[in-house]
């Protein structure tokens, strides 16, 4: 029997928004946030089939049946689950792997190794971090003040010297090829040789909790800072959220997306645990859909500097385009999330979360800093600026509210 893998099948989802696919079948009207049509599966007079843009489903409150894109397909062209995959693929170019031939199959019994020499790795560098050698990586934990209960729940490790790692891994019986596939150890001409020597190792895992790669940052002052796994075949970048595995019991309302997995860690020990990190500057669309997956609402919790900023622009083009409820979180008197939750502690963190303002407040916020709102061109030309914001709002209720807002603010 083929298979497709998880991975697959939630890409072919993402890339087959439910509104487009229903509307090839039923005239919808947008009411709303969603879309509204006569029901395919029962006789009505008038529209009680609903299409949800943000949450990527379908609803019938006639007669109760509803479901995401592949449950449509399926139910209307009375299909099953693979093929409606198949169909779906094609519709927007994307190739399927097969795993009837024996170069995919390798390739899955590949990725199971990787996934246990990860395992394996993970769980050996966290012992390290209590060993005497570990010295430097205790003094690091200590000065961030890390407890021992967030170093379990990160599993925050150490590496060690030359090829230990790779010593224990071939003690455990790992190939060669297995053990190059995992980036976790690399081969030049002297031999092997571990990829990551005397730095904190952070492993990322994904949403189920599998460790797919590793952070290493460094202790002293050698460069760079940070490496990352290289991608192989159980880790893309740009497909993962550092910490969802954490936060996602937690997350159902509100998530909060930052730039580092320290930040993540040092937020989870104050008591926000609703938090994760991009893993890399920009936020991709691919972890747009996972964010919008997971929450109700996402708070854009950048860097005050000016790359955090350009991230939170060019991330809310990506979230808005979803369709996501989204907030910035706003850290005056510090650089970074992490910095204003030290400094000023977790009641007025949860504050800044509750009060993080939205992308048309962001928006004029950022039109406000150029203007001098005491020169009258100025303040006609910042007038202007906010009404086109503004125009671009749909929705009347939410636009007066802004007008309302936005008037109160700036006394005009
Ligand atoms: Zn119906």
């Amino acid at each position: 029997m083929i298979r497709y893998s998880e991975e697959i099948i939630d890409e072919v989802r993402q890339n087959n928004d439910v509104v487009d696919v229903v509307g090839q079948y039923v005239h919808l009207t947008r009411k709303g946030r969603n879309y509204f049509g006569l029901c395919p599966f029962h006789n009505e007079k008038s529209p009680s089939f609903s299409v949800s843009p943000d949450r990527q489903i379908f609803h019938c409150f006639g007669c109760g049946v509803g479901g995401n894109v592949y449950t449509f397909l399926m139910k209307i062209e009375g299909i099953g689950f693979k093929e409606a995959v198949e169909q779906l693929a094609e519709r927007a170019n994307i190739q399927l792997p097969t795993l009837e031939n024996s170069a995919d199959a390798a390739k899955e019994e590949l990725k199971a190794k990787v996934y246990k020499i990860n395992e394996f790795t993970a769980e050996f560098y966290h012992q390290n971090l209590y060993k005497p050698t570990a010295k430097s990586g205790q003094e690091y934990v200590k000065k961030r003040k890390l407890t021992n209960e967030t170093l379990e729940t990160f599993r925050i490790g150490f590496s060690g010297r030359f090829d230990e790692l790779y010593k224990a891994l071939k003690a455990q019986g790992f190939a060669e090829k297995e053990i190059l596939e995992s980036g976790l150890v690399i081969k030049n001409d002297r031999g092997y040789i571990d990829m990551y020597r005397n730095r904190l190792i952070i492993p990322i895992c994904d949403v189920r909790g599998r460790v797919i790669a590793f952070g290493g940052r460094v202790l002293d002052d050698s460069k760079p800072k940070y490496i990352n796994s290289p991608e192989n075949v159980v880790y893309s970048k740009g497909r993962h959220l550092f910490g969802l595995n954490v936060a996602k019991n937690d997350c159902k309302k509100k998530l909060i997306i930052v730039e580092g997995y320290m930040d993540v860690i040092s937020l989870h020990q104050r008591g926000i645990t609703n938090v994760v990190a991009a893993l890399g500057t920009a936020l991709t669309e691919q972890q747009g859909w996972l964010l919008r997956k997971s929450t109700e609402q996402v708070i854009l919790g950048f860097d005050a500097d000016g790359a955090g900023q350009t991230a939170i622009a060019r991330s809310m083009e990506i979230l808005q385009k979803m369709g996501c409820d989204m907030r910035v979180l706003q850290i005056e008197g510090a650089k970074d999330p992490d910095e204003f939750i030290v400094k000023y502690g977790e009641g007025r963190f949860k504050l800044a979360v509750d009060n993080a303002i939205s992308l048309v407040e962001f928006k004029v916020k950022n039109l406000k800093k150029d203007i001098n709102i005491e020169n009258a061109s100025d303040k006609i030309k910042f007038l202007n600026e906010i009404a086109k914001i503004l125009a671009k709002v749909d929705n009347t209720i939410e636009r007066e509210i802004y007008i309302e807002k936005i008037a109160k603010k700036y006394n005009i």
